[in-house]
């Protein structure tokens, strides 16, 4: 067997593990799979014990200045529907030059190939940074101790820079490459009037939830701007190079609104779009619950109303003050609404001159040999911030991975082109090559 079919082996051991943290299945097992790859690299690692599934670190000092820190997780998503799969998913098939399983993208392929990247990159004494590895087993569930175990291992996990799960190779197949990630807020608002369901003719008399609800929601945003005081106080300006990243970004408003099914864009033309996609804080209702959705009708006056919001932030906003000036905005304007918070995540930025920016645009175009598309921080949210704030790590980013727009994660017939779990391989040790 040569190197690559051996490595493309290795990847299918990895796959045929049932990781699925939400079932707490084969947990144990990925993690110690994990431990023994890294060990037969000559990467020293450890199987660390959380309030949850384990976390795998490895290590590998060179005796460099610096330190770079590569977060994954070997955890995969539930596989239902199973009767839509065409495969066991589980049993890592390959089938037309793409290998099938739960996981192959979502996130096990781009771990694995970043692994073997490592290990041509010391073999080749071409490493410039000292390593850390984190590999996580909760990603799918929401990361509830990651935060306590990255608190309580500072001194382990310190490093000057983090790449993140990353992302996946973009239509036309030009790498994706972001360089941070919108933070996010989640809260819960509750209005309760009484202890009981009345009859519709009390409305004269009994207040209703549904429009104290209402009008708590109408003072936090007036459809247009969050009115909570301060909310635009801290956010960061553009910065000339990072508008010009914007201003590249490929972004087609039909083609667009044709894959969202939307009627309309909230706003119109491309540039906007994007500047408002990308730089803007949002304030967003989840889901509103409350009184008889029902067929036909039913005259009733509830008892309860309640709403989930998410705002998801920019840098530098900070969702712990938020959370509070909303909760003072509310009593002051005189809102009864119980509120309870969901999450917390804080935005993260990256400097597109920063050298952790710079080596991955540039071995993404080497390796792809496509200009790859740049993202100043994703419209999303990953939880980047606990390395960025808790280690004090300026440079944070969230790499090209081994999927594609076909890999379908979290979804049933999950898979990975064999030759882009090559080439997401090639690209890790291309930019470790070229990064210091
Ligand atoms: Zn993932």
């Amino acid at each position: 067997m040569n190197l690559r079919d051996e490595q493309l082996e290795i990847y299918r051991d990895f796959l045929k593990i049932p990781s699925i943290s939400a079932k707490k299945m084969g947990i144990e097992e990925a993690a110690s799979f994990l431990k023994d790859l890294l060990e037969d690299r000559g990467i020293g690692s450890q199987v660390m014990k959380t309030s949850g599934h384990p976390v795998v670190y490895g290590e590998h000092n060179i005796g460099a200045d610096r330190t770079l820190l590569i977060y994954n997780h070997y955890d995969v998503q539930p596989v239902d529907p199973e009767n839509e799969w065409e495969m066991d998913p589980f049993s890592a098939k390959v089938r037309d030059g793409r290998i099938y399983a739960r996981g192959s993208s979502d996130n096990k392929g781009t771990l694995i190939a970043r692994i073997f990247g490592v290990e041509e990159a010391i073999r080749n004494k071409e490493l410039n940074v000292n390593l850390k590895f984190l590999y996580e087993g909760e990603e799918e569930i929401g990361s509830p101790n990651l935060h306590e175990y990255v608190t309580g291992n500072k001194e382990l996990l310190k490093a000057d820079s983090v790449i993140m799960e990353g992302s996946q190779l973009g239509d036309g197949g030009r790498p994706v490459v972001t360089l941070g990630v919108k933070g996010l807020l989640y809260v819960e608002l509750k209005e309760e009037t009484g202890g009981t369901d009345l009859h519709s003719s009390n409305a004269a008399i009994a207040p209703n939830p549904v429009w104290n609800l209402i009008a708590a929601l109408n003072s936090i945003y007036d459809g247009k701007r969050v009115l909570i005081p301060g909310f635009y106080d801290d956010i960061r300006p553009i910065t000339g190079k990072e508008d010009s990243i914007l201003s590249e970004y490929p972004f087609n408003e039909d083609e667009m609104k044709k894959l969202f099914a939307l009627k309309a864009f909230r706003y119109s033309g491309s540039e906007k779009l994007v500047r408002e996609l990308f730089t803007s804080p949002t304030c967003n209702i989840d889901g509103i619950i409350s009184g008889y959705n029902g067929e036909g009708t039913k005259t009733v006056t509830p008892r309860r109303a309640s709403a989930k919001l998410d705002f998801r932030l920019v840098p530098d906003q900070d969702p712990s003050k938020i959370y509070g000036n909303l909760k003072r905005h509310l009593k002051e304007k005189g809102h009864n609404v119980e509120i309870k918070e969901f999450g917390l995540e804080f935005p993260v930025r990256t400097d597109p001159g920063s050298a952790l920016a710079k080596a991955m645009i540039a071995s993404a175009e080497q390796t792809y040999g496509k200009k790859p598309v740049i993202m100043i921080n994703s419209p999303g949210t990953q939880p980047m911030a606990i390395f960025t704030r808790e280690l004090g790590i300026g440079e944070g980013v969230s790499a090209i991975g081994a999927g594609d727009h076909n890999s379908r994660a979290h979804a049933p017939n999950e898979s990975v082109s064999v030759e882009n779990f090559y080439r997401a391989m090639d690209h890790a040790r291309n930019f470790l090559k070229v990064f210091r």
